[in-house]
């Protein structure tokens, strides 16, 4: 028999997939939009297809395991040493690994409400108990953070900008909050969205890496850089915690063509660009439409908005209907809310175009 925190688990349910909508709905695939998952509506970087497509990767062959030209180029990038890189297939799996090396049963973990679904699901999955500190106004509640600090606890998760939520803490409250945190815990420090935050409201994370060991930060080529398929993401802490984070991680999981993709991708400065400036002229249209059909969205500094339509998942299945996918966020325990990503403004187009009227499934 299964451990009872293993028995206790729920699948983590990801966006549906376009092709399990068009043999569901009959809509042919081309016609159906998706916005359930803050993918990068542009599609992947220029700069990572040209690469991808002129390397030439011998598929018989494993991977570099190491990841030594990307770890260089990530490292570089950063201005940081090659060794506090830990990289990963998808900053989900990074997080995968921090999890793995601090979590077992008789420790525990702290985060806010409305934090990352697979966070709260690879914290349950080893056993260990989570203080959950209540967000009533959808941000992470750093004093609470603190307080809710116990000698069990190892590790800390704060997702800034957050998901599904889109806020932001305040750098200046999230450099005291590092302060005080005891050396014992670590913090996950989850820069998923980094690149749509407003040069305004980021903190210098990698300064503060410098200053803490007990600190790691993670971001990825999933989002604003648009490699989701690739799986490809990394983490920044200093040697102790890489180290170990490297010793726990499966041999082979990245492939060589993320590896390459992901190394022109960084270069990729215009490409981030247009999709951060289309993202944002994007979010301000769909709430505006939203408000106008009564939704209330929360103020969101990401790729995505969380919106009260009155019920999320019969919201969702309406618009399914039409060929489009967004997002219930009933696990989070908001019944009445959605996710819904920023497609471009065609895709936003139609979004808004669906009558609100009454749910009917
Ligand atoms: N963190 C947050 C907050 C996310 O929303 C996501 C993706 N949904 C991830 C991490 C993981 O992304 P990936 O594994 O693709 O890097």
């Amino acid at each position: 028999s299964y451990p009872a925190h293993v028995a206790a688990l729920k699948p983590y349910v990801p966006g549906l997939p376009i092709s399990a909508v068009a043999a569901r709905s009959g809509i042919a695939q081309d016609r159906i939009v998706k916005l359930a998952s803050n993918e990068n509506p542009l599609g992947a970087s220029p700069k990572a297809l040209a690469a991808l497509s002129r390397a030439a990767i011998d598929l018989s062959r494993y991977p570099d395991s190491d990841c030594a030209a990307l770890s260089d180029a990530i490292a570089a990038f950063h201005d940081v040493p090659r060794d506090w890189i830990v990289v990963g297939a998808g900053s989900e799996s990074v997080l995968g690994n921090l999890v793995s090396t601090l979590l077992q049963p008789g420790r525990s973990t702290a985060y806010s409400q409305y934090s990352f679904q697979a966070y709260v699901n690879a914290a349950q999955k080893l056993g260990a108990t989570s203080t959950v500190v209540p967000s009533p106004d959808f941000r992470v509640d750093l004093e609470g953070l603190a307080d809710a600090i116990q000698p069990s606890t190892a590790l800390v998760y704060i997702a800034n900008p957050g998901n599904p939520t889109g806020t932001v803490v305040d750098p200046d409250a999230l450099e005291a909050f590092l302060d005080r945190v005891p050396a014992h815990v670590v913090v996950l420090l989850d820069e998923a969205y980094f690149e749509f935050m407003p040069a305004d409201l980021r903190g210098d994370s990698v300064a503060w890496v410098r200053r803490h060991p007990n600190l790691v930060v993670t971001r990825t080529f999933s989002k604003a850089y648009g490699l989701a398929g690739l799986r490809i993401g990394y983490g920044i802490a200093q040697s102790g915690l890489s180290d170990v984070m490297r010793r726990v991680r499966s041999p082979f999981t990245i492939s060589d063509a993320a590896q390459v993709a992901a190394i022109a991708a960084l270069d990729d400065v215009e490409f981030i660009e247009q999709t951060v400036a289309m993202t944002d002229q994007g979010r301000s249209a769909l709430i505006s439409g939203l408000g106008a059909k009564g939704y209330r969205c929360i103020r969101s500094h990401t790729n995505f908005i969380l919106a009260d339509v009155g019920g999320g998942a019969a919201f969702a299945s309406r618009l399914e209907k039409q060929g489009l996918i967004v997002r219930p966020v009933t696990a989070y325990g908001l019944a009445d809310w959605v996710r819904i990503s920023i497609g471009t403004p065609a895709e936003i187009g139609r979004i808004l175009a669906v009558p609100s009227g009454v749910n009917t499934s």
